[in-house]
């Protein structure tokens, strides 16, 4: 456990803060005190000699943080640090905190077994609580919260994206920064922020054409700024800028005309229909005083882990019906509630004032929402709904209070006062006709998410909206931010009008995404979805999926205690059949192991788990989990189109293997006289490299491959696909991963069998042509890349698709290609 040292001028200040340490934390953290001289007559003072003997007695391999008051005591400090042998030394660090808040921040950080830079992050971050409560932005100048070691690096970045570090760049920023062991400063002008709280950097408020300078201390200094400064390079991924409005709005209200109030545009579209006003009532929170101060530390924690859970199913949901970008401000909602400034804020609360969990954490999260509602920007001011949104949710897990679940009984306009993002993330779009707030602007999530499920919605309208009553037939304009609570006969005739007009303009739409995809010259090439549930079946047809190119089954055995029973999957795997009626469902059999762990499958823990017993090598060494997946897909065959593939085959006994225990599944089924598919097409992913190098061979047994490029560019340019730190060589669009491609494509075609795509790569929609190009007969994505994959396919000839492929295997990298596909086919 990392020691702590205090060093003051005065021995009673040092043996104080020490003694409001041991009440908060008794003895388990090893602590000394260096206070004073020891000179009777003159006790005032700090001692080299004495601080390093402070050290020695709290010294471990941990290593120890050091906080000193002021003028001698660092000095007198370094000198200890120098007499030190350098090997101890180095472990020792100095921290510029200030001294009582960063002592008693570091002594509570050190009691949760945290790293040193974990330590003194938390101690430079000490004065965040005070400073909210009396209104002082976080590390103004003066304040000394973000002082920075002197032997800090420094980098300094201009940032460029159109919206300036707002909340998605901003979780960007946090994550990649909270990869490192390493204490890490934004600052802006007087402002500092640290870098691994969301709040602290989104409330910074950096606009476009702003400059921060970045400061890291610590072992992981180094890679931390390089990895910031890629990030920064690369626009805070921000590709398509999303967060910016792509509709006509505009936060000046028009003026009322024919009866109409004026709100904010949010989502285009024309709603007409009964109201229904959404009233969910927030939990009252009341002030307790407690004496288990650790206990409701404790229970803060669940809450708040229960609360991350479920933000990530909503997430889930989201980036399958809406897409990635927008499902990432739920990966923002859940920085906010891992920001350990917010966490350690509420943890301070509960124990100086020794109050019960609820009261603290909804003061420290409103003291949050209130910097954010303080911001200037207004779509910064937008996200201190947010951070209620994930503030109430935990806030709920304390309560014992269950999260009020809108559903709506029959078609209507949703009327609330605001709208949470997951509120809205949870609507149905076949009965929310469209959504009217009090509060909220054109940037406020509730927009956004509105505009990616596609329903009209005008937002900011005021409390006029509490007057109309439920069931009142009442009429909105989302593209003009017009809500009309009785819409005379001339105003509906209109809006009638013009919505027969809108719909029938996005219905064209998504006539044009259900279409095939044929390029210009006439060839077709499939367009298929990636599906991890029968559910999304549906959603995939929405999106103009010509079948299902993956159903991930191993979604049907997380979340649970035991494997699913044949007759569940069967269940699962029949319905997705139905729904997809005619058109090909390719089931993947169980892709356990790497990254995707099972607990009850006893799978026992790897040193290399993605070169480990995963994927078809667990299904072959485990028939009674095999067995009955491979007879469910066989029986749901016996009634749709469903085409069946093995995960991870790396070698052609692997194949057999597997064939032979899908022969040994239909004799069970025919012994047990149960309908199955007695021809159903076999085919296996290519995402293995020796697979590719043996593909011919694999191809004379197969009836179809389908390339993994996700797996495939980790094994083939040895880099996990989930550590951050490789992430610059998992790469799909990398020459090495592209030639893989082409032999994959000429092996298949040369036995006669059809090769598709399932990895990420297929979904990206400037890569389309030139995958056409080295010869794919099919692309499997997440349905929301379905439509912008379609247009990509028709706007290119066989022989540009073809010419691209040429060009692209001879560059030189990944970056190579994507830039030479930008200028070819980009915008
Ligand atoms: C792949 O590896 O590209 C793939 C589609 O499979 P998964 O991502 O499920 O491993
Ligand atoms: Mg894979």
């Amino acid at each position: 456990m990392v020691g702590i040292v205090v060093v003051a001028h005065s021995a009673k200040i040092a043996e104080g803060v020490l003694e409001m340490a041991r009440q908060m934390v008794g003895t388990a953290v090893p602590l000394a005190a260096a206070g004073g001289i020891d000179d009777p007559e003159n006790p005032i003072g700090t001692d080299a000699i004495k601080i390093l003997a402070a050290i020695q007695s709290v010294y471990s391999d941990d290593g120890v943080v050091v906080l000193m008051d002021l003028g001698s005591a660092l000095l007198s400090a370094e000198t200890a640090l120098e007499l030190l042998p350098p090997a101890e030394a180095a472990q020792v660090h100095l921290c510029a905190a200030p001294l009582v808040e960063g002592a008693l921040a570091a002594v509570v950080q050190a009691s949760l077994g945290s790293s040193t830079a974990a330590v003194m992050g938390e101690a430079l971050g000490a004065l965040a609580a005070k400073q909210a409560q009396l209104g002082v932005a976080q590390g103004e100048e003066g304040g000394g919260e973000m002082a920075v070691s002197a032997k800090g690096q420094s980098i300094s970045l201009t940032v460029r994206n159109k919206l300036g570090l707002h909340a998605r760049p901003a979780a960007r920023f946090v994550r990649t920064a909270n990869q490192f062991d390493a204490e890490i400063t934004v600052r802006m002008g007087k402002l500092a922020a640290n870098a691994k709280s969301i709040n602290q950097v989104a409330t910074l408020g950096v606009r476009q054409g702003e400059t921060v300078k970045i400061t890291a201390v610590g072992p992981e200094a180094e890679q931390a700024l390089a990895a910031l400064q890629a990030l920064a390079d690369d626009n805070f991924g921000d590709v398509d800028e999303v967060a910016a409005p792509d509709v006509e709005i505009g936060d000046q209200k028009l003026e009322i005309v024919e009866g109409a109030l004026a709100g904010i545009a949010g989502s285009p579209g024309i709603a007409i229909g009964p109201a229904a006003h959404y009233r969910p009532t927030l939990p009252q929170v009341t002030e307790r005083e407690v004496t288990d101060v650790a206990g409701e530390w404790v229970r803060l924690q669940t809450a708040v882990t229960a609360a991350i859970q479920e933000i990530e199913q909503i997430r889930e949901t989201a980036v399958r019906q809406m897409g990635q970008s927008e499902a990432d401000i739920f990966a923002a909602h859940e920085l906010i509630l891992k920001d350990p400034a917010l966490l350690e804020d509420a943890h301070q609360r509960i124990l100086t004032r020794k109050i019960n969990a609820e009261a603290a954490w909804q003061a420290a999260y409103e003291a949050v929402a209130a910097r954010y509602a303080a911001i200037e920007d207004e779509y910064m001011r937008a996200r201190a709904a947010d951070v209620r949104d994930v503030g109430q949710r935990a806030l709920r897990h304390l309560l014992g209070v269950t999260h009020p679940t809108f559903t709506l009984a029959q078609p209507a306009i949703l009327l609330a006062e605001d709208l949470t993002p997951s509120d809205t993330a949870q609507l149905d779009p076949a009965l929310a006709l469209g959504i009217a707030t009090e509060r909220g602007g054109a940037t406020s999530h509730t927009a956004i998410l509105a505009r990616g499920l596609g329903i009209p919605a005008v937002v900011g309208v005021g409390p006029a909206l509490a007057a109309i009553a439920d069931d009142q037939m009442i009429a909105l304009d989302g593209r003009t931010g017009q809500l009309w609570p009785d819409p005379d006969k001339k105003t509906l005739a209109r809006l009638k009008k013009e919505q027969a007009e809108w719909q029938a303009e996005r219905q064209k739409a998504q006539r044009l995404s259900r279409e095939d995809a044929v390029t210009a010259d006439g060839r077709r090439i499939e367009v298929a979805a990636n599906i991890g549930s029968p559910q999304e079946a549906a959603i995939a047809l929405q999106y103009g999926a010509e079948g299902v190119g993956l159903f991930r089954t191993e979604f049907l055995f997380m979340e649970r205690d035991s494997a699913p029973t044949e007759e569940e999957q069967l269940a699962a795997y029949q319905k997705a059949a139905e729904v997809m009626g005619e058109r090909p469902l390719i089931i993947r059999t169980l892709d356990v192991g790497g990254d995707k762990p099972l607990r009850y499958l006893d799978l026992g823990r790897e040193d290399n788990p993605f070169l480990g017993w995963r994927g078809i090598r667990f299904c072959l060494d485990r028939p009674d989990i095999f067995l009955p997946q491979l007879r469910a897909i066989l029986r749901a065959g016996a009634a749709g189109n469903v085409k069946l593939m093995f995960p991870m085959i790396g070698t052609l006994a692997e194949l057999r293997a597997a064939k032979e225990m899908m022969a040994q599944a239909k004799e069970e089924l025919r012994q047990a006289k149960l309908p199955f598919a007695e021809k159903m097409d076999v085919g296996l992913m290519i995402e293995v490299p020796s697979a590719v190098a043996v593909a011919d061979q694999l191809a004379r047994e197969a009836d179809f491959f389908s390339i993994g490029t996700n797996d495939l560019t980790q094994y083939l340019l040895a880099a996990d696909r989930g550590n951050r730190k490789v992430a610059d060589l998992v790469n799909a669009l990398h020459p090495a991963v592209l030639r893989m491609v082409r032999q994959t494509a000429v092996a298949a075609h040369e036995a006669g069998i059809w090769v598709g795509m399932c990895g990420e790569l297929a979904g990206n929609a400037l890569a389309a042509p030139l995958l056409l190009g080295l010869g794919l007969d099919e692309l499997s994505m997440a349905s929301p890349a379905i439509p912008a994959v379609k247009t990509a396919v028709r706007q290119t000839t066989m022989a540009q698709a073809e010419e691209l492929a040429r060009v692209a295997v001879g560059l030189e990298s990944g970056t190579a290609v994507a830039e030479f596909l930008r200028k070819e086919i980009g915008d």
